[in-house]
């Protein structure tokens, strides 16, 4: 299967400034600490961790909204973050961002029609008044939008709504990519679902991929078909979907996995309350960077840091799955 993108080593460490005795000294938050993976055309990847695991800022730094620290990002195979001006104007076209609150993007004192024509102007994707008119409600109407509601502004819909207008935005680009980051979490759990049955819909019409950024598991299981997991800007576990919840190999996802409800009562399964709180990205823990939480950690945990290995077909950064090493073959 064909990969659409792939993220190499990706960092984006933040500076602080923090002042002792009045001298300034240079710290960094690594909100995102060599983190790797790869996207297939089609699917839809998760990308899941509690706030401040680095998720939005991985989405972010995909996209080139800020700018990555090291490590490569290559859309069909070309590198964005070396992209130049030109190209990474096609490249916002190609690759779009849902997020969270709509309402935020979408500027108050235009009319739905206008902000979804807007892109068809910017990219010159529909010439004439008349036929962008006609493809404006064409995309309305494949969110669920009426058309009577064109000329209507952003403060008179309703929230799940408003992340309609946000959708048929992001597909006037005539994306291969959408970032949805927390595209639903500020929305009831009734309208939750309409939108997610909306993004599968059109993800199933129009051959859509998605990078799907939550944290919440729930939501995540139904929507994803592999899942990425974060912890303190690094990804500790990528899986199949089935795979992981069925059997999480990492400790921490094992933990984040427990506290979501199951519905089938044969399969009880027991709860893991992580002791301690996530430690700060700008001073993360020595080694893995859970081992202060971890109830498997062992010696090396806090010496050396795991990196995300192959574990037949699933990766996985953690001691627990180290190969034994080969004896020292002499002479
Ligand atoms: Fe726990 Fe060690 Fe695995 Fe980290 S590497 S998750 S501390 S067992
Ligand atoms: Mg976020």
């Amino acid at each position: 299967q064909e990969t659409i993108l792939e993220v190499k080593n990706l960092k984006k460490y933040f500076p602080i400034k923090g002042g002792i005795f009045g001298k300034k000294t240079l710290n960094q938050v690594k909100a995102v600490d060599d983190v790797s993976f790869h996207v297939t055309k089609g699917e839809t990847l998760g990308i899941v961790g509690e706030s401040g695991c680095g998720k939005s800022t991985t989405g972010k730094t995909i996209l080139q909204l800020i700018e990555a620290t090291d490590g490569e990002v290559l859309f069909k195979g070309k590198d964005i973050t070396k992209a130049s001006k030109q190209e990474m104007k096609n490249l916002r076209r190609e690759i779009q961002i849902i997020f969270q609150d709509p309402f935020a993007s979408l500027n108050p004192r235009m009319k739905v029609g206008e902000i979804i024509e807007e892109p068809l102007i910017n990219f010159g994707l529909c010439e004439g008044k008349k036929a962008r008119r006609e493809r404006v409600l064409e995309l309305m109407d494949q969110v669920g939008l009426r058309p009577e509601q064109i000329d209507r502004h952003p403060h008179e819909f309703s929230g799940g709504q408003r992340q309609r207008i946000g959708i048929a935005r992001a597909l006037a680009c005539e994306p291969s990519i959408i970032i949805a980051d927390e595209p639903v979490s500020a929305l009831d759990v009734s309208i939750q679902s309409q939108v997610l049955n909306l993004l599968r819909d059109l993800q199933k019409e129009l051959g859509l991929t998605y990078i799907f950024i939550s944290h919440d598991l729930s939501v995540v299981k139904h929507f994803c078909d592999r899942i990425g997991v974060m912890y303190l800007g690094r990804m500790v576990e990528m899986a199949g979907k089935h795979e992981l919840y069925d059997r999480p190999l990492h400790p921490y996802a094992e933990a984040l996995l427990s506290a979501v409800p199951v519905m089938d009562p044969k399969r009880k399964k027991k709860d893991i309350i992580l002791e301690g709180d996530v430690p700060s990205p700008s001073d993360p823990p020595k080694g893995c960077a859970f081992h202060p939480r971890c109830p498997m950690k062992m010696d090396i945990c806090s010496e050396v840091r795991p990196q995300l290995e192959n574990q037949n077909g699933r990766f996985v950064a953690c001691h627990l799955y180290d190969q034994p090493t080969e004896p020292e073959r002499t002479g």
